[in-house]
């Protein structure tokens, strides 16, 4: 392994960092010291910024640059991510706990994916277009790339929630910092090798990694940068927004959710449940998307309960490097514990375990929970208004489809969620009354090439589809007689 620790990926190479703090990577699953990576402070970002603002300014740089030959380039990238890909995902795994079956899909072959993806769309779009105009002659409507890009990413899913932003950003002819979470830095400066390998020109990616939020905060208000591309908590959401806002600063927000999971009366449980994982507990509840409230019909409720039981306990928790497991720990002590204090409240409140609610038999360490089932659960509880971001489960009785929708539509967030039923058109109909970013019929099944965000306390703006690279361009009109 070429990846450097000691040192921060700026201006095409490992440069020294400006000061000697590192950042501690442990396992999740046995709490042993993974090792130490350089930490950014803000002179870092600064160096990384000055970096970025040279490259997207030279006026034969890279936003300069034909579309087939940034494509050309990003298609190289995408096979250097691909020959790393089993170190990328074992890293990923050992320091977040994502089991690695899951991982390798997610975390191995999304980035490479949406490399290749975007670097098409950019080989098939025009980067202008000449309209009649309106009054006389013609209007040229350019579309140009917004410039320097500062790319905050969080540890669930650190690989592919990095490329929703690097693939399109870069596709588009931007530059970027990149500041990773500092509980997935190993990961991510191998995307610091893949970049060096594939001959990416010098500035136009960045990897700074920082402990705690200075560094990212630096990021978000420095004056070099373009835009911001935030994924992470609506909390952190809310303060970026608000230094985007008095800026005047472009900015795109992936943040919390707390989907709704419709079971109508018709749904075949049988058939069901077999969805059910990765659509409300993968990564061990640790995804924006899952629906975490299932809505159960008052008809079928003691039914739905015994179902959601009998999955939860039956899956296979241990060691997330064996492609064994399905069930892996948390991704740290902090999450464990904040986890562990909701499933207190949700008892305190009134909802009663099913299953769960404890820490596994024979794990003495790493940081796992067992996945927990709620029943007898309000929509006004705690544990049905938070995102909780563990292996939770409320289950929520509804009388029929317009109480699911009012239920559905009475929370804070709108990220994901999920409508299952024997009837299609049914389960689309109900679908499209749900407040919601993104949402699955029998299953929830992202698509890369459909626009991804929430709408209320989930977030501002799209990534993936080709909404996804507008999202890093900017129009230009230029009136011509
Ligand atoms: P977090 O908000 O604590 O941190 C996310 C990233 O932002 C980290 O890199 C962190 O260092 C940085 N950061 C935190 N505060 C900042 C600030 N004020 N300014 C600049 N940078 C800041 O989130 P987390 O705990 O790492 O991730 C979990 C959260 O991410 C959950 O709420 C989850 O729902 C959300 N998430 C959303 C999506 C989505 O697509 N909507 C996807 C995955 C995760």
């Amino acid at each position: 392994m070429t990846v450097q620790a000691e040192a921060l990926f700026i201006d095409g190479g490992w440069t020294r960092p400006s000061t000697s703090q590192r950042i501690a990577v442990h396992s999740a699953s046995t709490e042993e010291l993974l090792g130490h990576v350089a930490a950014g402070v803000e002179a870092d970002i600064d160096a990384a910024v000055a970096a970025a603002r040279r490259a997207f300014d030279d006026p034969r740089g890279w936003s300069s640059w034909e579309a087939a030959a940034r494509a050309e380039v990003l298609e190289r990238f995408a096979a250097e991510l691909s020959a790393r890909s089993g170190e990328i995902v074992r890293h990923v795994s050992s320091q977040n706990g994502m089991p690695i079956r899951i991982a390798q899909q997610t975390e191995g072959l999304v980035p490479a994916n949406l490399l290749r993806y975007y670097a098409g769309l950019i080989r098939e779009q025009p980067p202008e277009e000449l309209r009649t105009s309106l009054v006389s002659g013609t209007t040229a409507v350019r579309k140009e790339p917004i410039g320097v890009v500062g790319a905050i990413v969080p540890w669930n899913f650190p690989q592919s929630l990095t490329f929703f932003k690097l693939a399109p950003s870069l596709a588009a002819g931007c530059t970027v910092v990149l500041k990773p979470s500092s509980e997935t830095v190993l990961d991510a400066l191998l995307i610091a090798d893949a970049a060096i390998a594939a001959g990416l020109p010098p500035g136009v990616l960045n990897v700074v990694p920082g402990s705690g939020r200075g560094a990212g905060a630096h990021l978000v208000r420095h004056p070099g940068v373009d835009k911001i591309a935030f994924t992470g908590s609506t909390e952190a959401g809310r303060s970026i927004a608000e230094t985007c806002g008095r800026l005047l600063r472009p900015v795109t927000l992936e943040l919390g959710g707390k989907s709704a999971g419709i079971i109508l009366d018709d749904a075949d449980l049988t058939v069901s449940m077999k969805g059910m994982f990765s659509s409300c507990l993968l990564n061990q509840g640790q995804s924006c998307f899952i629906s975490t409230r299932i809505l159960a019909p008052r008809s079928r409720y003691d039914e739905v309960v015994d179902a959601f039981t009998a999955l939860a306990s039956s899956l296979p928790i241990g060691d997330p490097l064996d492609k064994a497991t399905v069930i892996g720990p948390l991704a740290s002590r902090k999450q464990r514990d904040s986890v562990e204090a909701y499933i207190a409240t949700g008892t305190a409140e009134g909802g009663r375990i099913t299953t769960g609610g404890r820490r596994p038999t024979g794990f003495d360490r790493g940081w796992y929970l067992e996945p927990t089932i709620f029943a007898d659960v309000a929509n006004d509880h705690t544990i049905a208004r938070d995102e909780i971001f563990g292996p939770v489960l409320a289950i929520i009785p509804f009388t029929d489809d317009d109480d699911a929708i009012r239920i559905a539509n009475d929370s804070d967030y709108g990220l994901g969620g999920t409508v299952w039923t024997a009837d299609t058109d049914r389960g689309h109909a109900l679908a499209r009354k749900v407040a919601t970013g993104t949402i699955g019929v029998n299953g929830f099944t992202m698509d890369p090439g459909a626009p991804f965000g929430g709408v209320k306390a989930s977030g501002l703006g799209r990534e993936l589809g080709p909404e996804g690279l507008t999202a890093y361009q900017r129009y230009k009109s230029i009136y011509l007689p």
